[in-house]
């Protein structure tokens, strides 16, 4: 059986086909610019391709994927019938939907509700939907979303210290984000541990950041809040601020309150204080070149990572394995090494050789023998993680 999975951003459409019998990719590929001009299919099959082309809008964009799909030379399938079902990525999912769902007029509904409480990455993530179903009308769509992962959260963790009736009637609570990734994270920790019985800090530091705190496979807390603001200090994210900065800012800037929340959005993080990039393997370099706003960027990235993990392990009363994931996680020592060094109260020991020169893209086991708490990098696989989910509800 094959499983299309897709991922909608409001001028980005990246998609990659699954073969569920072997969970092996057959493509992968990205419509990028769509509506905005010069845009293109990046595509990776048979032949890696790229296809220029005028792409108004997302519709014009899956007809594009859907026929180098099936295009002889670069194409991976015979037709557009061959694919069983598509799944969708959503990153927010409010209270209503606690896993995966598939598209209906109902639960296309309540995305439209859901779209106040994410802006900023709904409304795209709709389009990709309509434009999909548009095309591919016969086949079952599935709702996989990044928060699903963390609805287990007890109230002590989702709740803000604010009038519970406000909580109550405007949903503003803490949901997180990257379920997706935490959820497969969490899959695999339990397979390596072998047993269902564990506490794990799933670390996942891309371009976005979060961690999360698992016992026994559910999430009891994550560090992403009511948006993926919240949290650690991330790429161009601010992470935990003091509110009254945004009204400090607004009045000083002649900022509206969009306007700050942008801001703090796109222009902080680790490229705001460094003056650098966001990107960690430019902030590497500079670091080692002795750039000093690089080098506290990193030790501010790291150093909140650390508080969390600490925080972590107070709320689980303990912990049995910190996992490592997503672009930083897995490929930047100079971050881990910051965070695990010094967390002799918890008994942690890594090789430190082996973390500078481990191999990449593979699960890597960092701590020794005598560590009292497993340290692993584990790649993540978000899409496999939708496909599988997509495959059980088109089941
Ligand atoms: P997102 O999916 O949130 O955009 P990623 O998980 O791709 O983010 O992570 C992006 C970050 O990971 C960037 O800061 C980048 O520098 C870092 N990164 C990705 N690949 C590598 C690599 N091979 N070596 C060093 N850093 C990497």
């Amino acid at each position: 059986m094959k499983i299309l999975v897709i991922n909608a951003g409001s001028s980005s459409l990246k998609y990659r086909l699954f073969e569920m019998d072997t969970e092996k990719v057959l493509a992968k590929g990205v419509a990028d610019r769509i509506g905005i001009g010069n845009s293109f299919v990046k595509h990776s099959g048979k032949k890696e391709v790229i296809i220029e082309k005028d792409l108004p809008t997302h519709e014009e964009a899956i007809k594009v994927v859907l026929s180098v799909l099936t295009d002889p030379e670069a194409g991976v399938i015979n037709s557009a019938r061959e694919i069983s079902a598509v799944g969708h990525r959503v990153v927010a999912g409010g209270e209503y939907f606690t896993e995966s769902a598939l598209v209906t007029d109902e639960t296309r509904e309540k995305i439209k509700d859901i779209i106040e409480l994410a802006p900023l990455h709904m409304p795209a993530c709709l389009m990709g939907i309509d434009a999909c179903k548009k095309v591919m009308p016969d086949i079952p769509h599935v709702l996989v979303f990044d928060t699903s992962f963390h609805s287990t959260m007890p109230d002590v963790a989702k709740l803000y210290g604010i009038d519970y009736e406000d909580y109550k009637e405007l949903k503003i609570r803490r949901y997180g984000a990257h379920g997706i990734s935490h959820q497969f994270i969490s899959e695999e920790a339990a397979k390596i541990i072998g047993r269902k019985h564990f506490k794990l800090i799933v670390c996942h530091l891309g371009n976005g950041a979060s961690l999360s705190a698992v016992e026994n496979g559910k999430c009891i807390d994550t560090t992403m809040g009511f948006t993926p603001l919240e949290g650690l200090i991330m790429g161009t994210r601010s992470g935990d601020i003091d509110p009254s900065v945004v009204q400090y800012l607004a009045h000083k800037k002649g900022w509206d309150v969009s306007q700050v929340i942008s801001y703090l959005n796109k222009n902080c993080g680790v490229k705001g204080i460094s003056g650098v990039s966001s990107d960690f393997r430019d902030l590497t370099a500079a670091a080692a070149e002795g750039n000093e706003r690089a080098t506290l960027a990193l030790d501010m990235f790291s150093y909140r990572v650390k508080k969390y993990v600490g925080a972590y392990a107070a709320a689980m009363d303990g912990v049995d394995m910190i996992a490592f994931t997503a672009g930083i996680g897995e490929n930047t020592p100079e971050v881990r090494q910051r965070i695990l060094d010094k967390m002799d109260y918890l008994g942690v020991k890594y090789d430190k050789a082996l973390n500078e020169n481990c191999p990449r893209g593979e699960v890597v086991r960092l701590s020794t023998k005598d560590s009292k708490v497993l340290v692993y990098i584990i790649p993540t696989n978000e899409e496999l993680v939708i496909a599988r989910e997509t495959l059980r509800f088109a089941k």
